[in-house]
Parts: C-alpha cells; structure tokens; sequence
C-alpha cells in the first residue's frame, strides 16, 4: 500500500541537516520534498500545500533532542499531521433502527457490489441478522453477483430481478426484512460507468423513499483525484455519511486516502484491501498514516489476526507443540488461518519497517501453492507421523505433487528445524517446573 509515497517520504526526511534546532533554512527543502511527494502521490495540489505548511509551521524551532535524529523528529510531526488530515479519529457507521438501512452508492466497478458482501459478513460476525438487497435494475449480472456472495457469507439476498422501478425494490425489501426480523439492511444500488442525471436522480430518490441510517459512499482509491472529484459530485446531491475506500491493496498511491476527508469534508470510514470478503477494515486515521511513513501497523495486524485465528483451534495446536507432535495436518491448518487474514504482503508491510523491505519482493497466496500440494500428497499416515515419511517415499510425495524432490527435501528439512524450534520454545516456557525439580 502506498510503497512509492512511503519511499519519497523516507527519502524527503533524510534530506533534514543539520543539529540541534529545526530552523528556517534546514527545513525548506525539506518540506518542498515532502510537499512533492504528496502531490506525485495524487493528493490535491490545494492539500498538499496546507499540509506541508503546517508540518514547516510546527517544525520551526522545534529543539532536537541529542537522542533523535531532526528527521525522526519530522516524521512524528508529519505522522500527526496526516492523520489530521484523515479525519484524526474513526468514526463508525450508524446502525440504530429498527432495521437500520445502510444504502451503497458509487460508480460501476467501484467494488460496490463486493463491500456490500463484505459489510454483510462483518456485521453479521458482530452477531446481527442481516438482509442484503439487489436493487440494480439495469444489470441483471449484478444481481446474480450479489446472490453469489450472499450465499458465500451466509447472509440473504433480496432481488426482484423483473422490477424495473428502483424504489419499489428498496420499500418491499424492508417490507421484508421486516417480516422476516432482520435488523440490518443493506441496499447494494446501481453504478454507471461515468456520472450521469438519470442515476443521480434514482438513487437520490431511493435515499429519500427509504431514509437510510447510513448512505456510504465507495470509491475506488486507484482513481486518484478522479475518486475526490467523484465524491464531491455525490455529495452534493446525496450528502452521504461517509467513504469506504476499495483497492487499496493495489498500487493505489493514496492521493485519494489523503484528500478525500479534507476536500469533501465526510470520513472515510470503511477501507477495502482485496477480492476476499474477509478483506475490510475500519478505517483508523493515525493507523493509515502509520503505515504510509513506513512505520507498520501492528495494531491493525494483531486484530486481524485475532478475527482470523480460531481461538479453539490455536489451544489444540499448542497441545500438539506441548506433546511433541506438531505433524503436518497441524500445519496446513496454520497456513489456511494466515491465508484467511487476506493478501500476504499487505500483512507483512504492517510489521513495522517491513514495508519498505518488501517493496520489490512479490509474494502472494500462490507462495503457498508447491507446499500445500506436498502436504496434500502426503497419506493421512504420514501426516500425521512425519518422521516416516523416508527416501522413497520423497519421491512418491513429489511426483504426485508436480514439485521436485528438491523441493520436498526442503519442506521437510523446513519443517523438521520449525518442529526443533517449538520444542525448544515450549521447553523454556516450561522452566520454572524444570527449576522446581531441581531445588
Ligand atoms: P461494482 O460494479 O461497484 O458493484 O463493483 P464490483 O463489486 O463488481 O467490483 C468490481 C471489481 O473490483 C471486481 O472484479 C471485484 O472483485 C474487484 N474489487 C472490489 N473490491 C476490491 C478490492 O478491495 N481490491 C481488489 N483488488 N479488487 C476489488
């Protein structure tokens, strides 16, 4: 996420001379980095030029401690500021109501239809019971797309594939949820490809049948200031609550995550990090500008990670590692849990200092791909009992996996030093006892 901007920052801060205060002189170019960095990054020229000039305004005369360097002492500045120009705090998304309505508005291809499923698994997992509607009149594939996801998260899909009036739709699918004690509606609408009237005036007119708790705004963050001019045209006939910014897992480079807050004066407040429903997150303004400066974050990984892991799971595991027997199932079973936290390299650039390690290195889910096929053509036996599985055997588990001996020697070798690893691991934590008996 943002390696280009996070990179020219790191660049910029490094440009900082000098020793003891922050003055007129060392400063200057300094911020005319930063400023051009913002502003290669798509951010709003107008923005991007108050910004920096508050960052030069808090700067000056700042006294550099012996133990920070002046740009460390920069980068805490330039962290605030940016997570000010987010909106500083989150904010959520009202769901009072009896059902509360949360209407989806946004151009086509914008991932609409996908953050409507998403949205829909994450409240459902916050214990509601939710109805999504498909009230896209124009494209009967995005009906189909909806239901295809409603069945995925487990949430039903309202559709009234052969009505052609919008509002209808939307009254008759509250009627329903109604009926059927859902406390949450969520109305995915239709997008064109470009603004036009005809669909400014319908959603305008759904919004006024219905009275949403929510209106929310998505948009696609690669588009740049095309996404900040998108929002203002929306706003001001819909005046909706608030943005949920998608494709951030590209190479987005964040001219949109920065200016939107400032120039249409509503908060982000959903972002949206890949194709899976698992991939949404609050959006928490100093976390995003944690990550932009390269700084990680740890927060949003240990959340993500914890919404991921299956607590009962993580307890049978640890009993395996205690025993001993860590075998293979226990490690596919692993590698499935990280695969569900979402994009791989998104994960790791949160750790911090990470980011700009990764930034050439390419790794995806498919990293997984030769290991997962070894284990899988591995018998149930020898999954369980690792220790068996001999020469002859490497080579039946290769061929069967389309990988090269080569490459199951290496897995085993791997997981042979990660198996060492834990013992040595659980065997410390054991210590005390270990002491005990020996007193
Ligand atoms: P809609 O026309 O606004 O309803 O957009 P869709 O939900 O159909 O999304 C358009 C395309 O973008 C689809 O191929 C989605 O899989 C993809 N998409 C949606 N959200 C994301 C995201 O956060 N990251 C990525 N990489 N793709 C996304």
């Amino acid at each position: 996420m943002f390696e280009n901007l996070s990179s020219k920052l790191d660049k910029a801060f490094k440009t900082l001379k000098g020793q003891g205060r922050i003055s007129d002189i060392n400063v200057a170019a300094t911020v005319k980095e930063i400023r051009k960095a913002l502003v290669d990054a798509d951010v709003n020229y107008k923005v991007a030029k108050t910004v920096t000039d508050k960052i030069r305004d808090e700067a000056l005369g700042k006294e550099v401690l012996i133990s920070v360097q002046p740009g460390q002492l920069l980068v805490k500045i330039v962290h605030e500021e940016l997570t000010k120009l987010m909106g500083e705090t989150k904010q959520d998304i009202n769901i009072k109501g009896d059902p509360a309505i949360i209407l989806i508005a946004g151009l086509q291809g914008s991932g609409k239809t996908t953050f409507s499923g998403k949205l829909a698994n994450y409240l459902k997992k916050t214990g509601r019971n939710v109805l999504l509607v498909a009230c896209d009149i124009y494209r009967p594939a995005a009906i189909d797309q909806l239901k295809v996801l409603g069945e995925q998260v487990g949430v039903e899909v309202y559709a009234e594939p052969e009505n052609k009036n919008a509002v209808q739709i939307a009254k008759n699918a509250i009627q329903h949820a109604k009926n059927t004690n859902k406390k949450i509606v969520i109305v995915d609408t239709a997008g064109r490809l470009a603004i036009d009237e005809q669909m400014m005036r319908e959603i305008a007119e759904v919004k006024k049948a219905i009275a949403p708790t929510e209106t929310l705004f998505v948009v696609d963050s690669m588009t740049g200031q095309d996404a900040v001019n998108t929002a203002k045209t929306f706003n001001e006939r819909l005046n909706f609550d608030g943005v949920v910014l998608t494709k951030l897992d590209g190479d987005s480079r964040g001219g949109a995550a920065l200016s939107i807050r400032s120039v249409v004066e509503k908060p982000i407040k959903f972002i949206s990090t890949g194709e899976k429903m698992e991939a949404i997150d609050l959006f928490y303004p100093d976390r995003m500008a944690s990550r932009i400066l390269g700084m990680g974050d740890v927060i949003s990984l240990v959340e993500k990670a914890q919404q991921a892991f299956d607590e009962d799971e993580a307890r049978r595991i640890n009993q395996q590692i205690r025993k001993n027997q860590f075998n293979f199932d226990d490690f596919i079973s692993q590698l499935e849990q990280i695969k569900k936290m979402g994009n791989i390299k998104d994960l790791v650039s949160m750790i911090p200092g990470v980011s700009k390690m990764m930034k050439d290195v390419e790794i995806d889910d498919d990293a997984f791909k030769p290991i997962e096929a070894i284990i899988r053509s591995m018998t149930k036996k020898e999954r369980a009992n690792p220790d068996m599985i001999d020469g002859s055997r490497r080579r039946r588990i290769a061929a069967g996996s389309g990988t090269s001996i080569q490459q199951v020697n290496n897995l085993m070798k791997q997981f042979g030093d990660m198996r060492k690893m834990m013992r040595s691991m659980s065997q410390m934590g054991s210590g005390k006892d270990a002491l005990r008996k020996m007193k």
